[in-house]
């Protein structure tokens, strides 16, 4: 097996992958708080661990992906009260919309995808670990987390424990010992219309302690990679790694790997500034294999911009591969072409360098166009299987333009809403344009009608 380094926030370094059972891998990714539609920030992680997986499998390890969903949260509760509809109703609409968005980058599905809201048995369970061994304390309702009884706090952020700030506010800052304290349940408030039954009385969950559950009900502690975006390292990975080791006497995870932000003119793309960019509309613009290679051009640690500028590249990249795929015959590649399949490989291996590998990819373009026979296009069929962007290489693969793309995410959206009546008037005007719309395990996709 080829040696692969990732780098890893803790030791802050580029670390081996040294699986804890050997020849497997699980990996968990942070996923959306679901409270409004995804843009194309949060769609990051789920691009990045999702080609890392298939990266993985490629050199033969058994990948378990594990992507949750944050079902129950501040958030929820704020803009459903925002909207006047139950927080309960507005988190499964949009749990669906966020499938539906993310089913239509073509990536597949994780293989779990955890709610928080089916997780409370193992989420009091392990609140309750925590207070016996004595690293948290329930408060009028509420329980925290002790910081200052796990030592070893700061080690993932290595952040000074006196210059942290929970970000929690005023809320419980008088049932607080110490203002470090983060909620670990919080007892019902007026307004809140979901909770549950706990010992130290009915609320709900926090939400750093719903990831270290939701992980451990799926991996086990001490699984390989736990990743997420790098505005997630503090305070919620943070706490993530103090509250299990507290209550386990083990890491969480070996590796923490973290992507960088998406940004639109500088600034970090979140619903908070107001710059948002939609995942749907993204893909109804640009398409999903624009989108795909627009997030391989930069590496995952890297912020990129979200411009028009990038997302044309991206475009042109992805035409460059169909126009020399039309050269190219089935069936096995030269053995001259080989170091730059293996260039491909190695940048993948190295801290998965996607922007190498892609000049990887285009160096054999190049070179295979210069041959005077057809060159066999295997190497290249495997690389893109890699990337996800193999299907680059069918016949007639020129794709639906923009107006049938935008009718598609169209359709996708009034399916999430249960507008059955829309959706099939949509359907039936995509099959006036000639394209027929196929529900797979990848979502829907557009195939021309025979
Ligand atoms: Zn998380």
């Amino acid at each position: 097996m080829r040696r692969i380094v990732l780098h890893d926030t803790r030791t802050g370094g580029l670390q081996p992958l040294e699986p804890r059972d050997p020849g497997r891998v699980g990996i968990y990714a942070c996923g959306p708080t679901v409270y409004g539609r995804i843009h194309v920030g949060n769609a990051r992680p789920f691009v990045v661990f999702s080609l890392l997986k298939r990266f993985l499998a490629h050199e033969g390890y058994a990948v378990t992906f594990v992507a949750n969903v944050t079902d129950v949260n501040d958030k929820i509760y704020d803009a459903a009260r925002a909207g006047g509809v139950p927080s309960e109703r507005l988190a499964r609409e949009m749990t669906a919309a966020y499938v539906a968005d993310t089913d239509a980058l073509g990536l597949g599905r994780p293989d779990a995808e955890p709610l928080a809201s089916e997780t409370i048995e193992q989420i009091v369970a392990l609140i309750a670990t925590l207070i016996e061994r004595g690293h948290a304390y329930a408060a009028e309702g509420d329980v925290y987390f002790d910081v200052r009884s796990y030592s070893p706090y700061g080690e993932l952020s290595h952040r000074d424990v006196e210059q942290m700030d929970q970000g929690e506010g005023v809320d419980g800052a008088s049932r607080k010992r110490d203002p470090l304290d983060f909620a670990l349940w919080k007892a019902q408030k007026e307004g809140e219309d979901t909770a549950w039954d706990a010992p130290w009385g009915r609320g709900r969950p926090g939400w750093h302690i719903e990831c270290s559950a939701m992980a451990e009900a799926l991996l086990g502690v001490g699984f390989d990679i736990h990743g997420g975006g790098s505005d997630l390292v503090f305070p919620h990975h943070e706490n993530e790694a103090a509250q299990t080791a507290a209550a386990r006497g083990a890491p969480l995870a070996r590796l923490w790997v973290h992507n960088g932000m998406v940004r639109l003119e500088g600034e970090k793309m979140a619903k908070s500034v107001g710059n948002i960019f939609l995942l749907h509309e993204a893909l109804a613009a640009h398409g999903r294999d624009a989108l795909i290679a627009y997030f391989c051009a930069g590496h995952y640690r890297q912020p990129i911009a979200y411009s028009a500028e990038r997302l044309e590249g991206a475009a042109r990249s992805v035409a460059r591969i169909r126009e020399a795929a039309r050269r190219l015959a089935a069936g096995p590649s030269p053995a001259e072409l080989a170091p730059l399949r293996e260039a491909f490989f190695a940048a993948l291996a190295e801290d998965f360098n996607t922007p190498r590998a892609l000049a990887a990819v285009f160096d054999w373009v190049r070179e295979a166009n210069r041959r005077d026979e057809p060159t066999g296009d295997a190497d290249l069929r495997e690389m893109l299987g890699v990337l996800a962007l193999e299907g680059l290489l069918d016949a007639d693969a020129e794709g639906p333009d923009e107006a049938a793309r935008e009718l598609l995410a169209r359709r996708e959206a009034a399916r999430v809403a249960r507008d059955f009546a829309t959706a099939d008037r949509l359907r039936d005007e995509l099959a006036s344009l000639g394209w027929e719309v196929r529900d797979g395990a990848a979502g829907p996709a557009l195939v021309p009608r025979g």
